[in-house]
């Protein structure tokens, strides 16, 4: 901390001009007293600050910067379960990429957050574990290493955070786009979760499993329908996907949200257990800038907009009204807080505190 000595002299003659006309009352004498030691030892480090600039800085020159970020994971309770966000990485998107708004009002909203470079929008990729003490849960995979170096971390994150890809039993995906399922193969192709059982919902593996369907897609999709196919493959050749109908309970605890819109067959999760409740909720969101004023707001890789757009309405007032927890995959890591209604149609997002587990030592 640097501090200039001509403001401090300024203050001291103001304070002391004061102190002459208040010199007969005890209280302000002491107060006076306090202040001017106080700006005495400002004085004073002020001249430390002011010399240090000549004593050369030993530890720094001997000492490499530590580069490594903390590890990507974030723990929470949930009633008797235990949740933990595990971050994959983070995609720059353009802001080009979404429409529903004038370009003005887009802008605006990102620069409201302090967001200049509307064409490189750091957009988190997060999945989350739920330990319910009957199963070890894994919501979304990331995207192992499909779209390059800044992705693919969540494996390396979920043994920071005390567990190994083996140890999982089930695997909920919200959908199909290799964002969420790339992460269920490693890089030379075998199962992640060798024990895990995968589930999808009908209409998603419906889409992105059909193989006619990959065929008439336009020739930009077409790599997407394949990463997702291959992704599932081995999983449904050992008999471990589950494909699901909407809206139904998948385990203790866990029950489908029918989130059509962003993918025919989108899901969110709700996580209950003792009276709280979590949604996990996929790609309901993908820019917190700009979604939660505007909902009406689309992203180009919406299946179909106009009901990417009512889903995201439905779900954000359905968390909001609940005032639950939500979780969201592209939402600022580790992506979990509370949604609030501010005005009749715009939402404002209030994130999760970091925290130690009340009941560890
Ligand atoms: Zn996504």
């Amino acid at each position: 901390m640097l501090i200039n000595p001509v403001m401090h002299r300024s203050k001291r003659a103001k304070f002391g001009r004061e102190n002459l006309k208040l010199e007969n009352v005890p209280l302000m004498k002491s107060l006076t007293k306090r202040v001017s030691d106080f700006l005495g030892t400002c004085m004073m480090v002020g001249a430390i600050a002011a010399g240090s600039a000549a004593v050369p800085s030993v530890l720094a020159e001997t000492l490499p910067q530590q580069k490594e970020q903390a590890p990507g994971y974030f723990r929470m309770a949930l009633g008797r379960f235990e949740v933990t966000a595990l971050y994959d990485g983070s995609v720059d998107i353009d802001s080009s990429l979404l429409s529903g708004a004038s370009k003005k009002t887009i802008l605006s909203s990102l620069a409201q957050s302090f967001l200049s470079d509307s064409k490189a929008i750091q957009t988190a990729v997060n999945a989350y574990l739920v330990h319910t003490d009957k199963n070890l849960i894994l919501i979304d995979t990331g995207t192992a290493k499909l779209f390059g170096p800044n992705l693919g971390f969540v494996s390396e994150n979920l043994r920071a955070a005390g567990y190994e890809p083996a140890q999982i039993d089930t695997i909920l995906l919200t959908h199909l786009h290799p964002d969420h399922a790339g992460g269920l193969l490693t890089p030379a192709g075998a199962m992640t979760f060798p024990n895990a059982q995968v589930f999808v919902s009908r209409a998603d593996a419906d889409y992105w499993l059909n193989e006619t369907k990959a065929a008439n897609a336009p020739k930009d999709q077409q790599a997407l329908f394949k990463m997702s196919r291959d992704a599932v493959a081995p999983y449904l050749a050992a008999g471990k996907l589950t494909i699901f109908d909407v809206g139904q309970k998948i385990l203790d605890g866990v029950t489908e949200i029918p989130a059509s819109g962003h993918t025919p067959g989108h899901s969110a999760y709700l996580v209950s257990s003792e009276g709280q409740g979590l949604l996990v909720w996929g790609d309901i969101v993908h820019s917190l800038a700009v979604q939660f004023q505007y909902p009406e707001v689309a992203i180009e890789f919406d299946w179909n907009q106009e009901k990417a757009v009512a889903t995201r309405r439905r779900i954000l007032a359905f968390a909001a009204s609940r005032e639950i927890w939500v979780a969201g995959a592209h939402m600022p890591f580790p992506g979990i807080g509370h949604v609030r209604l501010n005005s009749a149609t715009a939402y404002v997002w209030v994130p999760a505190e970091y925290h130690r587990l009340r009941d560890v030592r």
